[in-house]
């Protein structure tokens, strides 16, 4: 019988996959894309079509395979496919460096480029670029021990990154504590005492249990009346992965923090760069350490001055000096007195089918496209659930997975993942289909999930991302959606879809209580409307700590000295912090964006992106926002061209000008 992990005819069969599938399938994928290429280089003719185009679709093929695995791996983890997910990294880090030190490869893409250049159309010639680019950085002119070294230091990055990862999840699951009295958990909203008593029924215990999931997490901070509780679960939370009274030592990723920067570090050094930070600018829209520095403190040069006066004010409303656990609950009360609203009063007026249903209508009033639930496709999860994507003509142009509310053993955040990537070649096109997942609280039964507006804006940044991967034009693999678009650029359209958010016209579509059916009421939503910019220079400067503790750290590392994560914290924080941090704080131990995931040296890709997205909806706002030509010129320019151009030339093409920081400060009501 065909692994089902192999059979690419239809979406990926997630009802019949199982752990004993994966290793063999990888294995044999690799395999055969290894005896192709092989094949492919003993051609008499080395061309676009006959290499670079076969290369895509092996490519294309490896993705298709081991998208569904990875995505498994975040949202149904469990032991057995841990491992066998584990146990595949390697081969797949093994393949890829392989492959990008392939000296015969280079000299042929380089030969085709130098051959060829003038037949090849813009896109072509940028594929080649970015390949060129990308043998480099996988050390293709290194010599032989060099070279093993390298791969050497990829593997074992691609181990630690998953471990740090790993670890942060188990402390999670591992950690919950049992509350007899319901007084102890006075202020928590009503979904999240129901959810509490139920695990605490599952579990067969008395009185209520709270896990440490992100949005419990979130409702404790928020809510809690108990200080004391506040602290315990902020402590819990902030020490995820470090030594302390909470988490088992065992998932402390102490020695995996230093071991990882060691390496990146090692990596970029034998490629040339005189530090990982450098080396991660070689695919970004930013130059340089310098302009990355330049940028984050032109923020903060604008944001601490705000910040400040934020929490002075928010001191001063509380009546007391304020502990970092604290801040989200007097935030909290302060926004309630100041904009008359709660974050958990609006729940009940957006409801995930409304606000499906209107964000929907913004991508049609866009883009012309419109979605269609499709039932009886195979999923990982009752919860989740499947779009076909259609154009005006009713064509199917792409679908995406949706799985939304949080779940034991499911990775925490919300993020956008290709499943099928994008391509036209051969005269056959492959539509993109996109995993999107969030961690929004689950139901209370009978009733549909209650969104907070913050986690509306969520779900319109990661459609943003899906609407990135889906309305690609690109044909080719490599460059289409998200691929081969600069991280720092990358957040642009997400970034951007998040202000219609925050447009009264799609408040209209996307609310409707669930019980009445009420859209938001005017009022309600001037207050909701003025909670935009509330602690905004708070929340930016946090943003901008971890930008320059990441960006420093990966910049400023010597072997003899290490990673310094510590140190560096504490004087990134004397520059932009404003709330206090207890010493105990270890919040690097589960930054997994950087130490995990893509963004290292990279985590400024946000406030970098928002100033693009800012600067983008502006020009929407000009004209309106649901303007036809606007949206149809940043389609053009920017949405559907994935990497295939340069971002700052598609930036200036549809803004007719470079990116301005001023957008973003008005906005977020930080300029005078
Ligand atoms: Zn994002």
């Amino acid at each position: 019988m065909l692994n089902p992990l192999l059979d690419l005819e239809q979406l990926p069969r997630f009802d019949a996959i199982n752990v004993t599938h994966v290793e063999p399938a990888l294995r044999q994928v690799l395999a055969e894309n290894r005896a192709t290429l092989e094949r492919l280089l003993t051609q008499s003719e080395l061309t676009f079509a006959t290499l670079v185009e076969p290369m895509e679709e092996m490519q294309h093929r490896l993705m298709r395979v081991w998208s569904p695995v990875s995505h498994l791996n975040a949202v149904t983890n469990s032991e057995s496919l841990r491992a066998a997910y584990n146990t595949c990294l390697p081969l797949l880090t093994e393949y890829s460096t392989e492959v990008g030190q392939n000296e015969a490869l280079f000299r042929a893409y380089a030969a085709i480029e130098a051959q060829e250049s003038t037949r090849l159309d813009p896109t072509q010639r940028r594929l080649i670029e970015h390949a060129l680019r990308d043998f480099r950085l996988a050390g293709v002119g290194l010599d032989p021990e060099r070279k093993e070294r390298y791969k050497a230091i990829m593997q074992e990055l691609a181990t630690l990154q998953a471990r740090f990862e790993e670890n942060v999840l188990d402390c999670m699951n591992a950690w919950s504590r049992t509350y007899k009295n319901a007084e102890d958990l006075a202020g928590l909203p009503p979904h999240v005492l129901e959810r509490a008593r139920e695990t605490a029924r599952a579990r067969g215990v008395e009185g209520s249990v709270l896990t440490l999931d992100q949005p419990n997490y979130v409702a404790v901070i928020t809510h809690a009346e108990s200080e004391g509780l506040r602290r315990e679960f902020y402590e819990a939370w902030q020490t995820r992965a470090a030594p302390g009274r909470h988490h088992d030592v065992r998932f402390d990723n102490a020695a995996h923090m230093e071991s990882i920067v060691r390496l990146r570090h090692e990596a970029a050094g034998l490629i040339g760069y005189p530090s990982f930070a450098a080396l991660s600018l070689a695919t970004k829209m930013a130059q340089s350490v310098d302009e990355v520095l330049g940028f984050l403190g032109e923020l903060a040069d604008h944001c601490v001055p705000v910040a400040r006066r934020e929490f002075a004010d928010l001191e001063a409303f509380a009546g007391r000096p304020l502990n970092a656990w604290d801040i989200a609950f007097y935030s909290e009360r302060l926004q309630q007195e100041r904009c008359h609203i709660a974050e958990e009063e609006l729940r009940p007026y957006f409801p995930l089918p409304r606000v499906l249903a209107g964000l929907f209508r913004v991508a049609e009033r866009l883009y012309g496209i419109h979605m269609h639930e499709r039932t009886g496709v195979p999923l990982w999860h009752p919860d989740a659930r499947y779009f076909d994507v259609l154009d005006s003509s009713e064509r199917v142009v792409g679908g995406f997975y949706l799985d939304a509310c949080a779940r034991a053993n499911k990775r925490n955040g919300a993020w956008m993942d290709e499943c099928i990537g994008h391509k036209k070649m051969g005269g056959r096109e492959v539509a993109p289909v996109a995993y999107l997942v969030c961690n929004f609280s689950p139901p209370a039964p009978g009733q549909p999930s209650l969104l907070t507006h913050d986690e509306v804006v969520t779900l319109f940044h990661e459609f943003g991302h899906g609407l990135h991967h889906l309305m690609t034009t690109v044909p080719y693999p490599s460059l289409a959606g998200i691929n081969g678009v600069p991280w720092d650029a990358v957040e642009l359209p997400s970034q951007f879809m998040e202000n219609f958010a925050w447009s009264p016209d799609v408040l209209g579509w996307i609310s409707g209580h669930f019980e009445s059916g009420a859209a938001l009421p005017e009022e309600k939503m001037q207050r909701l409307l003025g909670t935009r910019t509330f602690l905004a220079g708070m929340q930016a400067v946090r943003q901008i700590e971890f930008a320059l503790f990441d960006f420093r750290m990966h910049a400023e590392y010597r072997p003899e000295r290490g990673a310094r994560a510590d140190e560096i914290i504490e004087e990134v924080r004397a520059r932009v912090a404003v709330v206090p941090h207890p010493a105990f704080n270890r919040f690097a131990h589960s930054f997994t964006h950087v130490f995990s995931g893509g963004y290292a040296a990279g985590y400024y890709s946000y406030k970098w992106a928002e100033v693009l997205a800012a600067d983008v909806f502006a020009a929407f706002e000009e004209s309106g926002i649901f303007a036809e030509d606007v949206a149809q010129r940043f389609l053009a320019s920017i949405l559907s061209r994935g990497g295939s151009r340069d971002a700052l030339d598609a930036f200036v093409e549809f803004r007719g000008r470079k990116p301005d920081i001023r957008p973003l400060l008005k906005q977020s009501g930080i300029a005078a």
